[in-house]
């Protein structure tokens, strides 16, 4: 019997996790999917905003102020990276002056730190690539930029190793309250029994919700978003991230400078019925191409390596929806987690404790420790450290992954960590083999028969990333 089980491991449910592992609590993450963080946590700009946007007195507005403050102390806790870039909203007319200074006002009665309205010059000057058909931009040093599921497997591997379960290939089917507790079924045929359930299943939290619920409180709108992103030697031709004046559809179009050199552009705004839709389209990529040239005109967008989309969990309550439910106690709903929800993340899950709180004495774990390290990538190293590691073990020496410099030990490393994986693409998301110019063209086969040895599985187990989606099929040669 656990005291909570959490639906949901992208950046939501894992830092939850890691907030209740402070506690004497027996808690279990289930993840449908074969890995952390594989749905919106791994498909969005990756930044921590500063707050400016999201309407005052909303939760939105709270818990992502306090939360781009709270990124700071998981950089020392969670050894996770940031990237303190600021950021600029430009405007293009008198009009937009105009709003630029409401969103100014906004942005003090959130509560965002440092934010000032600057002339174009100044802008032009920060950022020489802005077109110069800027008229004055509003100026955000708090905002910063991550990587987002490196933040999730941080938070994870915390909360493991402070006694979390979790367990991946797990899907919640069914909800029944009996006797005072929770009968959760997965589709894998195991049930589970649970105190209570905090629901952070992102753009499916109302199919949760509902397998319980008479009256689901909101309904997720799905939003896609679809991306552009440019190779990481286009590191600095932007430091700021660069966003246009929000209008209702969100954000708009913008451009990220990310933590491994690389240029985010995108995401657009659309909203779709189906939840799993995460293609790219013709228009929705023409669309970034116009609206991001209105920022920059000489964005180089020769140097894109691929495209991808994410989709937003938005709910027809417009706000977050984070409340335990009216009819089942300790049923707690963390809902219509879109945009801010990354920055926001560290917060909610300190507001979903607190929730728990008023309901029970939550008593803290003497042996605690908050701190967790990140794997130690070899081109990271000093010449010297390399030599010697290279002398100790040549797995060391031989560059599996030559766009990204990842060796061979970096690859066996992020198969054997706590929170490793024995897939292609949780290879490319641990150690960012695959992730560079070649998008896996030339390492691809190398990681292949490295998960098959190093997991002593045949080749044609090895899945690319989902169950079932392995790479080879069968032999075609057979050996005379
Ligand atoms: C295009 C786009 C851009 C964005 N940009 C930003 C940004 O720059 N900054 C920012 O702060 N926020 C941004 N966001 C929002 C942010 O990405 C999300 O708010 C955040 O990732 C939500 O995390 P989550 O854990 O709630 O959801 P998810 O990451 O979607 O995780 C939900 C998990 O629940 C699991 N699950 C679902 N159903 C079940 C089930 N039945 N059983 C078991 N598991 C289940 C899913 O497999 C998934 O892993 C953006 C979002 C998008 C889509």
């Amino acid at each position: 019997m656990y005291d909570y089980v959490i639906i949901g491991s992208g950046i939501v449910g894992t830092t939850i996790a890691r907030a209740l592992s402070r506690y004497e609590l027996k808690v279990l993450l289930l993840e449908k999917e074969n890995d952390v963080a594989n749905h919106q946590t791994v498909a969005n700009s990756a930044i921590i905003h500063s707050g400016h946007d999201p309407e005052e007195n909303t939760l939105k507005a709270k818990l992502c102020v306090l939360g781009n403050q709270m990124y700071e102390t998981l950089e020392k806790e969670l050894d996770i990276p940031l990237l303190y870039t600021g950021a600029l909203v430009v405007a293009h007319s008198s009009e937009q002056d105009e709003q630029l200074k409401i969103l100014y006002q906004r942005g003090i009665a959130n509560g965002v730190k440092h934010i000032e309205l600057i002339s174009k010059e100044s802008a032009l000057t920060l950022e020489p690539q802005l077109s110069k058909d800027i008229t004055s931009a509003l100026s955000l040093p708090s905002t910063k930029v991550t990587f987002p599921w490196e933040v999730a497997f941080a938070a994870m591997e915390n909360a493991m190793e402070n006694g979390v379960e979790l367990k991946l290939n797990s899907e919640v089917v069914a909800i029944n309250y009996e006797q005072n507790n929770y009968h959760i079924s997965l589709r894998n045929g195991n049930s589970i029994k649970s105190k209570g359930i905090i629901n952070a299943s992102g753009v499916f939290s109302d199919i949760i919700a509902s397998m319980i619920e008479t009256h689901v409180p909101y309904k997720i709108m799905p939003r896609k978003g679809e991306y552009f992103v440019l190779d990481r030697r286009v590191k600095g031709f932007i430091n700021h991230v660069i966003y246009p004046l929000p209008t209702s559809a969100g954000k708009g179009v913008l451009l990220v400078p990310q933590v491994h050199g690389n240029i985010l552009v995108g995401p657009t705004s659309e909203e779709i019925l189906d939840r799993n839709d995460l293609s790219s389209s013709a228009q929705g990529l023409a669309k970034i191409v116009k609206d991001a040239k209105l920022l920059s005109p000489n964005i180089p967008f020769d140097r894109n390596i691929r495209t991808f989309a994410g989709i937003r969990a938005s709910s027809t309550y417009k706000d977050f929806f984070i409340q335990e439910s009216k009819e089942y106690k300790n049923f707690f709903h963390v809902a219509g987690i879109d945009s801010p929800g990354l920055t926001a993340a560290p917060a909610i899950a300190e507001y979903v404790v607190s929730l728990i709180k008023e309901r029970h004495e939550l008593i803290e774990k003497a042996n605690y420790n908050p701190i967790r390290k990140r794997l130690h990538m070899f081109h990271h190293m000093d010449l010297e450290t390399q030599k010697k590691l290279i002398k100790e073990d040549p797995r060391y020496g031989r560059i599996v992954c030559k766009c990204e410099q990842i060796t061979e030990k970096d690859i066996i490393d992020a198969i054997h960590k706590p929170l490793g994986s024995d897939t292609i693409k949780g290879i490319k998301k641990r150690a960012r083999a695959g992730a560079g110019l070649c998008q896996g063209g030339y390492c691809e086969s190398t990681v292949l028969r490295i998960i098959a040895k190093e997991t002593k599985q045949d080749v044609t187990k090895i899945n690319y990333y989902d169950l079932n989606t392995p790479i080879l099929l069968k032999e075609t040669k057979v050996k005379p």
